[in-house]
């Protein structure tokens, strides 16, 4: 390695340690289900996305390993020859459940929100976004070459205050499309959006609305819809709300991600979206899995399962004082502020046996590092009630108020 190559590196890598945020993978010999063997360990895993338990559902492996004798990969993009009776088969089943006339897939949601932000804003647009919003996002925002605009976290009125500037801005200029883009419910937070008002916002404003459903997806929905998301929750369809983007490899337990929509915008997207476009096509086992995980969701009342544990955990923690957030979904953060306190408490919790995310910036703003604690259907009561015990002990020992 060159010199300066070798001293910008090791430099970088000093600062991050001298502040408390050097990151370090964790080895796991599998999925946890949700037990988890970490780094020789057999550790509880109240850290992983797989709110449903469907990365290892025996079903959904099964469907997976029947998948890969399509093929072990796509061998092309979806364009070329890349695409399969599969993943049409997925297509179809994602609209069915989102309750949109059309879906596409990508190779993962980070993919699939930088293509579509690119696909339908550029220079002379704008993108307004929550300041929260999940770093794919503010990245799709930011590689699109549009105006880029925040508005402080779930504030209506600084969103409002925004659309105002921009379309006055629009005026000026004679042009200029504005995508409004946020989470359908926050990755670190587990609070959702005011979808509803914003939707409305959008009507007056002239705003395409994009909500991306990573955490919403498979989990929450409407009387009618009940696994499509935060969208649906809200009470929106695909007139109201146009643009869902929705993760596979979460709630669905697989890979890979997707977008559902309008015909008309599915094709678009097919045409334009460059990170769909110049990519290989989604794995057929990976197809086949997600598959058989979407109709489970439809199949079993998993979701309500989530429900009553998140419930739980929210009952028990708040008899024990601990500082719960204004979240009701699988993700339920307990702010402490400070990194080094998260990074003690995480590493007691996992001597008591029990993996949590310490989250720290920049992955979240400054002073409001957390231990990001995500439920699934497959944790037991009991399994909650020893991770509450194990945490107030934790919090005890790093003498925090509790
Ligand atoms: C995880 C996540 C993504 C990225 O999805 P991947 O499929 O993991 O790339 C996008 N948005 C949000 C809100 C997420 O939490």
């Amino acid at each position: 390695m060159s010199a300066s190559l070798q001293s910008f590196v090791q430099q970088r890598l000093d600062d991050r340690r001298a502040q408390q945020l050097y990151r370090e993978h964790k080895n796991l010999t599998a999925a946890p289900n949700p037990v988890a063997v970490v780094d020789g360990r057999e550790l509880i895993t109240f850290s992983s996305n797989d709110y449903l338990g469907l990365a290892t559902h025996p079903q959904v492996i099964a469907a997976q390993q029947r998948g890969a004798e399509l093929g072990a990969g796509a061998t092309a993009s979806h364009l070329v020859n890349g695409h399969f009776d599969i993943h049409q088969q997925l297509q179809h089943k994602i609209a069915e459940l989102t309750g949109r006339e059309a879906a596409l897939l990508f190779g993962s949601g980070y993919m699939a929100n930088v293509g579509v932000i690119g696909a339908l804003v550029g220079r002379g647009d704008y993108v307004v976004q929550d300041k929260l919003n999940h770093a794919s996002l503010i990245d799709g925002g930011r590689l699109s070459g549009a105006q880029y605009l925040r508005f402080a976290h779930n504030d209506l009125d600084a969103l409002e205050r925004q659309l105002q500037r921009v379309s006055g801005q629009q005026r000026a200029a004679g042009s200029g499309k504005i995508l409004l883009a946020v989470d359908g419910v926050y990755s670190m937070d587990g609070d959702t959006a005011p979808l509803a008002e914003m939707a409305a916002l959008c009507q007056t404003y002239d705003v395409w609305l994009m909500v991306d459903e990573a955490h919403g997806f498979g989990v929450m929905g409407s009387e009618r819809f009940p696994c499509a998301g935060s969208v649906a929750a809200a009470g929106l369809d695909q007139d109201s709300a146009p643009i869902v983007m929705g993760t596979l490899g979460k709630a669905a337990g697989n890979g890979g991600a997707f977008v559902a929509g309008s015909r008309a915008l599915i094709d678009y997207l097919t045409q334009y979206a460059r990170t769909y476009i110049y990519t290989t096509g989604m794995p057929p086992a990976v197809a086949a899995g997600s598959l058989r995980a979407l109709e489970l969701m439809q199949e079993q009342p998993l979701a309500q399962t989530l429900a009553a544990r998140v419930s739980y955990f929210r009952e028990r923690a708040a008899k024990l004082g601990l500082p719960l957030e204004n979240s009701t979904s699988a993700i339920q953060p307990l702010v402490l502020g400070c990194e080094k306190t998260v990074l003690q408490v995480a590493e007691t919790l996992r001597q008591s046996g029990f993996l949590v995310g310490a989250i720290r910036p920049p992955t979240v703003p400054a002073g409001t590092a957390r231990l990001r604690i995500t439920l699934s259907a497959v944790h037991t009561e009991s399994q909650i009630d020893a991770l509450l015990a194990a945490l107030v002990a934790a919090l005890a020992a790093t003498e925090l108020p509790v």
